[in-house]
């Protein structure tokens, strides 16, 4: 059996692959995984040097050594399997904002991020590998999240769906939903993008004027919108509310559904694969194991068993042989379900604990409160150039500390004006002129969950603001 290569015929494939159940999946897999093993064996200089002692022929996953961002990054031009596609290349084209979502070289799709560990990264995915993801999000995705309620409602008001998400850079998020809508003329009317770098009131009245039956978007950008529609001046009615790019943590999830009288849907997605799985009603995601492989692993990369939060996660993504990412460290804690998930699916379902960025809370000179989500102001940092890491701590109200560790091959004092610079200029834009950034001493600081890197650490607690009433929890049609 020949791995399919369209999307249509991958959706059925999906499809046949979850009714087939595990020993379907495994099977898959495995010729997946010996097929990606042996072609990153001979077309990558990076992978034929790592796997140089290992025998011939089918591999055991377990003993093919973990990667991680940097020394990937580091060896780009001999780490992807086609010697066009270069760093230099690459780069040149993720400086160009407005082509952001274009196909690169023959329609592969491209992305960057600074992820989790605060390293930038640069992924490219081939024709095949983007076909595996639309098809799985329309498989594992909106068949499976749309119950009749929500197709009734779609019937009833249109399809237009919201994407609330960073944008102005080639983030995956952005590039994903702009990359669909140039692909079709269907989706360029249906889907919009809204930037959560804009002033909040703008984003409101824009998505007042939309009328998004779809919210999709990052949790704390929802969780905002949330608020706007509690206080009365976000007037939509989503059917469906779905989230992606940050960890849900259940108040948030809750708060959502209240306040849009819509579920609330989770997919579990990263630039190295875009997605790996999507949550059931039971709020577990189920991944697609038969196009990726998400190991649980403690801090020597040994299995964490299930049931048991892991330090890390290695991630294999089977559909893409242009850059192969094989037992990538993905830096996220997943837990693994034990036991069957109730909700049926076969697909093995975690949850995932290690992503959660904190959103800060700051006042204006007139004493409003408002939310800066950390993946907008990570963005609006993002234009600083010779920056290795960057953090901000919220120390007050109105203070936030910039913590930066400099290229060394550059001169610090002007990457300092620079970054603070952006951030002011980011500040007042949101109205809040007035905070106070403080440049820190000390370089950027891991933080005590995991040992991990978060652009945004909140230290000083939220003043008490009086709690949001939920209004109409009932049926989410009009
Ligand atoms: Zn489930």
């Amino acid at each position: 059996m020949s791995t399919p290569s369209r999307t249509p015929l991958i959706a059925l494939d999906l499809w046949r692959a979850q009714r087939a159940g595990r020993p379907g999946l495994e099977r898959r897999r495995r010729r997946r995984l010996d097929s990606l093993v042996a072609h990153a064996r001979t077309a990558s200089p990076f992978y034929r040097h790592l796997y140089r002692g290992l025998p011939n022929g089918e591999v055991t996953l377990g003993d093919l050594p973990p990667v991680a961002k940097p020394e990937l990054m580091a060896a780009f031009d001999d780490w992807v399997t086609d010697a066009r596609v270069t760093r230099a290349d690459v780069e040149a084209f993720t400086a160009d904002p407005a082509r952001v979502g274009v196909p690169y070289r023959g329609g592969s799709f491209v992305c960057t991020s600074s992820g989790t560990t605060g390293h930038p990264g640069l992924f490219v995915h081939d024709r095949r590998a983007v076909a595996v993801y639309q098809a799985e999000v329309a498989v594992r995705c909106y068949l499976a999240w749309l119950g009749r309620e929500q197709w009734l409602g779609l019937a009833r008001h249109g399809v237009r769906e919201a994407a609330v998400v960073g944008t102005g850079t080639h983030v995956a998020g952005a590039g994903w939903y702009e990359r669909g809508r140039r692909g079709s003329r269907l989706a360029a009317r249906t889907l919009q993008v809204f930037s959560v770098q804009q002033p909040l009131d703008d984003l409101v009245a824009a998505l007042n004027q939309f009328q998004p039956t779809v919210l999709g978007g990052y949790p704390s950008a929802l969780d905002q919108l949330a608020d706007e529609h509690d206080a009365g001046r976000l007037r939509i009615r989503p059917v469906l509310a779905a989230t992606a790019g940050e960890s849900l943590e259940s108040p948030v999830r809750s708060h959502i559904a209240a306040a849009f009288g819509a579920p609330v849907r989770d997919a579990y997605a990263a630039s190295e694969g875009l997605y790996f799985g999507f949550d059931c009603a039971h709020e577990w995601v189920h991944l697609s194991s038969d196009w990726s492989i998400l190991e649980p692993v403690d801090d020597a990369f040994r299995p964490t068993p299930p049931g048991q939060a892991s330090h890390t996660t290695l991630l294999t993504n089977l559909a893409n042989h242009l850059q192969p990412v094989i037992r990538y460290d993905l830096g996220d804690s997943v837990l693994a379900r034990p036991d069957p998930c109730p909700c049926g699916n076969p697909l093995p379902a975690v949850r995932v604990a290690g992503r959660s960025d904190d959103a800060m809370h700051l006042r204006t000179a007139s004493g409003r409160e408002i939310t800066v989500l950390p993946l907008a102001i990570g963005v609006a940092m993002e234009p600083t150039h010779h920056v290795r890491r960057a953090q901000i701590v919220q120390t007050g109200p109105s203070t936030i500390r910039l913590r930066l560790d400099p290229d060394p091959a550059f001169d610090a004092e002007a990457i300092w004006r620079d970054l603070v610079a952006n951030v002011r200029a980011f500040l007042i834009a949101q109205d809040l002129g007035d905070v106070a950034v403080v440049r820190a001493d000390e370089p950027p600081q891991l933080s005590g969950r995991g040992g991990k890197f978060r652009r945004v650490v909140v230290e000083a607690p939220r003043p008490p603001t009086p709690s949001p009433t939920s209004r109409n929890g009932g049926s989410s049609l009009g």
